[in-house]
C-alpha cells in the first residue's frame, strides 16, 4: 500500500521509479526502511498536496497550473531552472518546448539518461509575460525547492541562467563570473556548477562551447564526490 501511494506521489511530482535507500548515506548504518518509507511518503504527500493549491504568492492567480517537476527519484543530478514559460504552464512540465528540447541534448551529449537528473524551477508558477520572478515571489517559493532537493538527495545541482545562480547563490555577481566555478548549495552544502539557461543558448549558440564546459566541470566534479 506504501509503494503504490508512493508511487502516486512521485507520479504527481513528475518522478518515474522510486527505489529507497536502505542505509543512512551519511553513516552507512541500516535504516528501519518501512518508517522511513512511511516519512518520505508523508513528505511527499504533503509537498505535493501543498504546491497544488498553493496561494502564498500573486502568481497563484494568474497561472493555468503549477509545474512541479519531472525525472528520476534516484537523480544524482538536480537541475534547476528559473520559472515556467507559456508552454509549461500549459502542459504542467518544465522545460518543454524548443528550450527544453535543447537541455534533453545538452544533457545527452554528458551521457545522462533520463534515470540521471531529475528537473525543477525555483518558481513553480508562470509569471505573466515571461518576465522574470520578482524577489518576493522566488523567496515565497524556495521552501517548495528546497523540499524537492531533500527528497531527491541528489550529489549534484546545475542552476541554469543568471536568474536562478543569483538567487541559488544569494549573489548579484553576473552569470559570466558565476560559471566556470565550483559552488555549494547553501542550505544542504551539496556541490553547485552554474550555466547558460537554454533558451539563452538558442538565441546566442557561440556561448554553447562554454556551457559544454560547465556541463564537464559538473561531471567531473560528480565523479570525484564518488571517489
Ligand atoms: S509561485 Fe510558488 S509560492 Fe507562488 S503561488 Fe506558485 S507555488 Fe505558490
Amino acid at each position: 500500500m506504501i509503494d503504490e501511494q508512493r508511487r502516486q506521489y512521485l507520479a504527481a511530482m513528475g518522478v518515474d521509479v522510486w527505489i529507497p535507500r536502505h542505509t543512512n548515506t551519511v553513516t552507512g548504518a541500516p535504516v528501519d526502511v518501512s518508517s522511513t518509507a512511511a516519512e518520505c511518503q508523508q513528505a511527499g504527500d504533503d509537498l505535493v498536496a501543498e504546491i497544488q493549491s498553493c496561494q502564498r504568492c500573486q502568481l497563484a492567480t494568474t497561472r493555468t497550473q503549477v509545474v512541479i517537476g519531472r525525472g528520476s527519484s534516484t537523480a544524482r543530478w538536480f537541475i534547476i531552472g528559473e520559472a515556467p514559460g507559456a508552454e509549461e504552464d500549459r502542459l504542467g512540465e518544465p522545460f518543454v518546448g524548443p528550450a527544453g528540447r535543447l537541455l534533453d541534448e545538452m544533457l545527452k551529449s554528458i551521457k545522462l539518461t533520463t534515470d540521471d537528473f531529475y528537473i525543477a524551477n525555483m518558481v513553480k508558477c508562470r509569471p505573466p509575460g515571461n518576465r522574470n520572478p520578482s524577489l518576493a515571489e522566488v523567496n515565497a517559493c524556495g521552501d517548495f525547492l528546497h523540499r524537492q532537493i531533500t527528497l531527491i538527495s541528489p550529489s549534484i545541482i546545475l542552476v541554469l541562467g543568471r536568474i536562478a545562480a543569483q538567487s541559488m547563490l544569494a549573489s548579484t555577481e553576473s552569470l559570466a563570473r558565476l560559471r566556470g566555478h565550483l559552488h555549494q548549495h547553501p542550505q544542504t552544502g551539496i556541490p553547485l556548477i552554474v550555466t547558460y539557461h537554454p533558451a539563452y543558448l538558442l538565441r546566442s549558440p557561440r556561448d554553447k562551447g562554454k556551457s559544454w564546459q560547465d556541463l564537464c566541470l559538473a561531471r567531473q566534479t560528480l565523479a570525484q564526490s564518488l571517489c
